[in-house]
């Protein structure tokens, strides 16, 4: 069988009575580059282990199982279950995990399974916890790469530089935890049903140590927070919206003089240096 052929698709999931779900982000993969490649690009291999989110029917799921030592995936829906027990047959690497992976310990989880084990993460993520889904993925440290496939807007959003408009509180989050690339885009024809939106295919390789240092981390994010919270405002007024208690505007204005920051610029221009300089400014 055919995991990406549609009528194979259709024929699996009529046996099992399956009913897609909208809420759950239900977007079969339908053409077998897709799953092909994401998972080679994810870099699995015999020494790694993948957790995968949403395995739905399976067909990135058995390509990771053609190359990692084993792959953990997580699906919420519990109707998908008999369909992957029969899919995954022939694969003795693969543990399927029912339940919310927002819910999920994954310290926890990688912790009973192995130690020493390079654990990465492959999936085509339900668009509806892209953004919550990541920051769990990220702040968990437990994860040398991150390969997802997400919507186009998303992966713009996580990639993008200091100063264009996709740049964002999300941009710098991400920044600060990996090194974020693109690596292609998949037309909505690629799904089954189709989405409305393009996606790609975003890597992140988590970093060793952050690409600034900050000594309080809750700190630096709260600043990045304040500075895109009112995106049209001065980066001095955004600032003064969220520390106006403990800092006058003029307090304000001199920190930024004194990071060489001008009081009319706007917290989108900023490089993520820029904020780490700014949160140790503002440490009391
Ligand atoms: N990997 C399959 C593919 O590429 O064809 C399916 C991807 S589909 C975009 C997303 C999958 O995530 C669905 O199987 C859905 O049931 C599952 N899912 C949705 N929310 C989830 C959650 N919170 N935890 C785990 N799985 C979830």
């Amino acid at each position: 069988m055919n995991l990406c052929r549609i009528e194979d698709i259709k024929l699996l999931l009529k046996r099992h009575g399956f009913r897609f779900s909208k809420s759950l982000g239900q977007n079969f993969l339908i053409e077998d580059w897709v799953p092909a490649r994401t998972a080679e690009e994810s870099g699995a291999n015999a020494d790694s282990v993948v957790l995968e989110i949403g395995p739905g029917i399976g067909p990135l799921t058995q390509e990771l199982a053609k190359r990692a030592k084993c792959v953990l995936a997580v699906e919420l829906d519990r109707s998908l279950l008999p369909v992957l027990e029969e899919t995954m047959t022939e694969f003795n690497n693969v543990e399927i995990i029912s339940a919310d992976v927002m819910k999920l310990d994954l310290k926890q989880i990688c912790r009973e399974r192995a130690e020493n084990t390079d654990y990465i993460v492959c999936a085509n993520l339900p668009y509806n916890i892209t953004t919550p889904v990541i920051v769990k993925l990220m702040e968990s440290n437990c994860f040398s790469s991150i390969t997802v496939m997400i919507q186009k807007e998303v992966a713009a959003r996580i990639c993008a530089k200091a100063g264009t408009s996709d740049y964002g509180a999300f941009s710098v989050f991400c920044q600060y935890y990996a090194d974020c690339e693109i690596l292609y885009d998949v037309p909505p024809e690629a799904f089954y049903p189709a989405p409305r939106v393009m996606s790609s295919v975003v890597r992140m390789v988590t970093r060793d140590t952050p690409p600034v240092s900050v000594e309080n981390p809750e700190l630096f994010f709260r600043v990045v927070r304040a500075a895109f919270a009112q995106r049209r405002k001065t980066l001095l007024n955004a600032l003064h919206a969220n520390f106006g208690s403990e800092y006058s505007k003029e307090e304000l204005g001199d920190i930024l003089e004194s990071c060489s920051l001008s009081k009319s610029i706007r917290g989108e221009r900023l490089e993520i240096e820029s904020f780490a300089q700014l949160a140790k400014k503002l440490q009391k």
